[in-house]
């Protein structure tokens, strides 16, 4: 049900009156926009692109205030009162479920294996979440996580696939927690050794906690799997370090997404055959072979080309010998 409808316009951000029907400003040099309230909602503020979240008209935006209310940016608006009915692109919310849960899983034991914690780029997050899609690729592309560490060897980094692996396979558990007082927290603390208390947040509603099974408990308002074999498989695609601020930066797939990057993989690889007539193996070594090929072909064209030169110019001088000129 609709609780609230404000209308705004993007280029001065001035608020128009909270009514029971916000009318739609009619400015031609402002575009405006709908904050629209709801009773309740599946909607994720902070992890979601335009078009994820679809009404009879699209939510292009979610955010969520200091009191925690959640509002849904749209560019028409509704009556307070009305029943909606929302639905969500849920391969798309499977997608971040899988990417999001698979980051926890390797920020956490990244942290274990090489004391390594996720860096926090964004403050708004910050206050919510202790683990972050720092920077969310097109999908299906990797995602990446900063890592709070000078380098990882090659070592380094098939230890944390293979153990972010073998927890995958284990089908831990992931439990959500919501605290609503610090009495709550303490009593679940005390019964929770690894669980390592927190304040309940000023002005931002309540506590919300998400527990992988034996692993970790972290603050997030973010969307999980429940079980870690929901993720399938993560794989780590790349780690490049920065010694300059000390942080390493992780690509990693999960999931769905690996399957769809070997299929691309897979399909290159037909097209790649097909053009140098010869097995995948052999890709390395026929390229090679074709530009050190192409070099010799070019130093060629160049030695004829200048030979060529130099004969036309001793015949035009033989030529002016002989004319007299
Ligand atoms: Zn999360």
């Amino acid at each position: 049900m609709v609780v609230s409808c404000k209308s705004w316009t993007q280029s001065d951000g001035l608020a128009g009156a909270d009514s029971k029907k916000a009318n739609k400003k009619k400015d031609s040099k402002s575009e405006a926009f709908y904050e629209i309230q709801f009773e309740d909602t599946m909607f994720c503020p902070f992890f979601l692109k335009i078009m994820t979240h679809k009404l009879f008209f699209s939510v292009t935006q979610v955010s969520r205030t200091d009191k925690g209310e959640v509002l849904h940016k749209t560019s028409k608006p509704l009556e307070v009162g009305d029943s909606v009915k929302i639905t969500v692109d849920w391969s798309r919310r499977w997608d971040h479920m899988q990417q999001h849960s698979g980051q926890h899983l390797i920020s956490a034991v990244a942290k274990e294996l090489f004391h390594a914690p996720t860096m926090k780029e964004l403050s708004i997050l910050s206050i919510v979440c202790h683990v972050l899609l720092c920077y969310v690729r097109q999908y299906p592309k990797p995602s990446m996580i900063d890592l709070s560490i000078k380098e990882l060897s090659n070592e380094q980094v098939q230890q944390l696939e293979q153990r972010v692996n073998e927890i995958i396979r284990e089908g831990r558990e992931m439990a959500v927690h919501i605290f609503h007082d610090e009495k709550s927290i303490e009593d679940f603390a005390s019964q929770h050794s690894t669980f390592r208390q927190k304040p309940l947040p000023a002005g931002t509603g309540p506590l919300r906690v998400i527990e992988i099974e034996g692993v970790e408990y972290n603050t997030c308002c973010g969307t999980h799997l429940t079980n870690t074999r929901q993720m399938q498989m993560v794989k780590i695609c790349s780690s490049n370090s920065n010694n300059d601020n000390g942080i390493t930066q992780i690509s990693f797939l999960s999931g769905q997404r690996i399957l769809e990057n070997v299929q691309r993989m897979l399909d290159n690889e037909k097209q790649i055959t097909s053009l140098l007539t010869c097995a995948s193996d052999e890709f390395v070594s026929n390229i090679t072979k074709l530009q050190t090929e192409s070099v010799i072909f070019l130093f060629d064209i160049i030695t004829n080309q200048t030979f060529l030169l130099f004969h036309l110019i001793m015949t035009a001088q033989e030529n002016c010998r002989f004319e007299g000129c």
